[in-house]
């Protein structure tokens, strides 16, 4: 176990090693227990001997969002390894307390991980912390991590680690150049959790030639088939939502609630760092057009809540989209 542990660390070390520099000091704020992502940045730091602390934000008795802004004032971290909910529930925090930009002024990066997050997701936050905000790796537990970011911002498998083969629906193949289908893969350097050709049940898309130089296939993973959703005939797929909630709203989160039928669709959006209500049907209507143009639906209605159920923003690993921002609602 210890072994193959090792080899993770040390592979997704040396793929994140070109975007941290020696003098990087890194906040993890990401759980320890029974999802223990934050072990693995751990050991990335601790292999490449950066200073790092653990911030938990969501651990009772430890940390709290107080807590939090009173290490950062001391410790200044530059590069925050965090999960997407809680980077929306921190931003959230800090922008009502008026602190955003001073405490983000340290930070150059944002890495996130340990859920689904998408491009127009990273945009907004990228924004609103004016630094980068970069997908950091791919992977779960079972599988250990499969693909790690590069300073361009595209995601490298780690064919070291692992040998990847895609099915593509006919038939399983190695992977060479391009190619889309569902990734196979099977870990070279399991011994304590030996595992053959394990499906990952993921859509990607492989091509070569990264900006970046490296010659390690780029990976786009479009996301599990069985998590897209069908709703009034229309199918809405993690990144389109996204596409509509932070390309064209400043919500901090989103929750679509939906009858069994798929018939019923509502949006509910969760206000911004602007407290005044001013401007909100504007939004909605905005929301609305941009549902129309990119998902081909116009909900029945458009909300803005004050705050969202925490399990949209503990960033607890919850990797399936359907279970952290979909809500099916009983006929009435
Ligand atoms: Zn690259």
């Amino acid at each position: 176990m210890a072994q193959d542990t090792i080899w993770n660390t040390v592979s997704v070390a040396e793929a994140w090693r070109p975007l941290l520099s020696p003098d990087e000091r890194v906040a993890i704020l990401l759980p320890s227990d029974i999802v223990p992502v934050a072990d693995l940045v751990a050991g990335v730091c601790e292999y490449l001997d950066l200073a790092h602390i653990r911030a938990y934000p969501f651990a009772t008795g430890i940390s709290s969002w107080d807590r939090l802004e009173a290490m950062w004032r001391t410790f200044r971290p530059t590069t925050v390894f965090v999960a997407p909910g809680v980077a929306l529930q921190f931003t959230r925090v800090l922008a009502q307390r008026d602190q955003l930009e001073d405490i983000g002024g340290s930070v150059s990066k944002l890495m996130l991980l340990g859920e689904v997050n998408t491009p127009p997701f990273r945009r907004r936050l990228a924004q609103w912390w004016q630094s980068a905000a970069y997908d950091a790796s791919y992977g779960s537990t079972e599988t250990g991590t499969l693909a790690a970011t590069c300073l361009d911002g595209y995601q490298h498998l780690l064919p070291a680690a692992t040998y990847f083969e895609l099915d593509t629906g006919r038939e399983v193949v190695p992977l060479e150049g391009e190619g889309t289908g569902r990734l196979v893969s099977t870990p070279l350097n399991a011994y304590g959790r030996p595992l053959l050709r394990l499906d990952t049940g993921d859509e990607v898309s492989v091509r070569q030639d990264c900006s970046c130089g490296s010659t390690a296939p780029v990976v786009t993973v479009h996301g599990r088939a069985s998590d897209g959703l069908l709703v009034r005939g229309a199918p809405l797929s993690v990144r389109s939502v996204e596409e509509v909630v932070y390309g064209s709203t400043d919500a901090t989160g989103y929750l679509l609630e939906v009858d069994k039928s798929g018939d019923y669709a509502r949006l509910l959006l969760e206000r911004g760092f602007r407290t005044d209500r001013e401007g909100e049907s504007t939004a909605r209507d905005l929301v609305q057009q941009r549902s129309e143009e990119l998902l081909g639906l116009r909900w029945d209605s458009v909300v803005f809540v004050n705050s969202l159920p925490t399990n949209t923003k503990s960033g607890a690993s919850q990797k399936s989209w359907k279970r952290s921002n979909i809500r099916q609602m009983e006929a009435a």
